[in-house]
């Protein structure tokens, strides 16, 4: 890899939606980490918000901001965009990652939940990559990446909602990545196994519940029962790939769907 692919990283502009917690907040720490100037989104209680913001700024250098959009809600989604060109000008990053999880049985699982996982899972990644792509296009750069999952790729069950949002994140991740290969814009997706984050602790409640086993049955029999490396995947692993995505050296990469899984997808 060329030893200053990160070097240009420094002064662009990144939005990571789902950013307070998890996966998300690893990724735009990352970024920041780099000289990446950070929009902050996700829900959460506003002073802790604010203090992760600022702590993430001092700990950094690099300029870091928050937008409240409502990932079910288009127009929010369409102003945090915006945010990201008012406050510093331009867009490179973006990356697509708040996700949601219910877990139940199809013919118990709830509407209102299906709708919810997918709206903020897949029909967020369309409305904000719709949003963005005018002000890569004005840089004629620009890096989407949209955290997918193993479960984009296969199955499990009770996870209906989840598995057909994760695959259409995929699809459309790879439309993205042909309608874009020509304006200097790549799109991929990550597609991690299971990381230990607050999301999945809750999964480890509720799959002991749906499965009538224990916590810890559910870890090792369950979760990384489907992992061949029996480990949890770390959150250095999936942001190692990412900045490989976004740096210089991933501009071939595109409208492709990457495992990091431990294994998983290859059984
Ligand atoms: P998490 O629960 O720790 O974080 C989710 C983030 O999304 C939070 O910041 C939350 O505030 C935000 N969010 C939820 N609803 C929102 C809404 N309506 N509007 C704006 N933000 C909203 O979860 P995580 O495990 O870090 O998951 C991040 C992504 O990684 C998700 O897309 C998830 O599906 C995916 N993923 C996670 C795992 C895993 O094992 N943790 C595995 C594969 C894929």
């Amino acid at each position: 890899m060329p030893k200053d692919s990160f070097a240009s990283l420094k002064d662009q502009v990144a939005i990571v939606t789902g950013s307070t917690s998890g996966i998300g907040h690893a990724m735009a720490e990352a970024l920041a980490e780099r000289g990446v100037r950070v929009v902050l989104n996700g829900l959460g209680d506003p002073a802790a918000i604010e203090k992760t913001r600022a702590d993430l700024e001092a700990a950094t250098g690099s300029a870091v901001r928050y937008h409240g959009a409502d990932m079910t809600k288009p127009a929010e989604i369409a102003d945090m965009i915006g945010f990201a060109q008012r406050e510093f000008g331009r867009l490179d990053i973006l990356i697509n990652n708040a996700g949601v999880q219910h877990v139940e049985a199809i013919e118990n699982f709830p509407e209102a939940k299906w709708d919810w996982i997918i709206a903020i899972n897949l029909t967020a990644t369309f409305h904000a990559t719709k949003a963005a792509i005018p002000l890569m296009k004005a840089n004629g750069h620009g890096r989407i990446i949209n955290v997918a999952s193993a479960h984009g790729l296969v199955a499990s069950p009770f996870k209906s909602a989840y598995v057909a949002a994760k695959h259409g994140v995929v699809g459309f991740t790879k439309t993205a990545g042909l309608e874009l290969a020509q304006a200097g814009i790549t799109c991929n997706a990550i597609c991690p196994g299971y990381v230990k984050t607050p999301l999945v602790e809750g999964q480890i409640a509720d799959q002991a519940r749906t499965r009538n086993m224990t916590p810890e049955q559910v870890v090792k029999d369950v979760m990384l029962a489907a992992q061949p490396t029996k480990q949890f995947v770390t959150f250095d692993q999936l942001c190692g790939l990412m900045l490989y995505l976004v740096s210089d050296a991933g501009a071939s990469c595109t409208g492709a769907a990457y495992p990091v899984d431990g294994g998983w997808t290859a059984e």
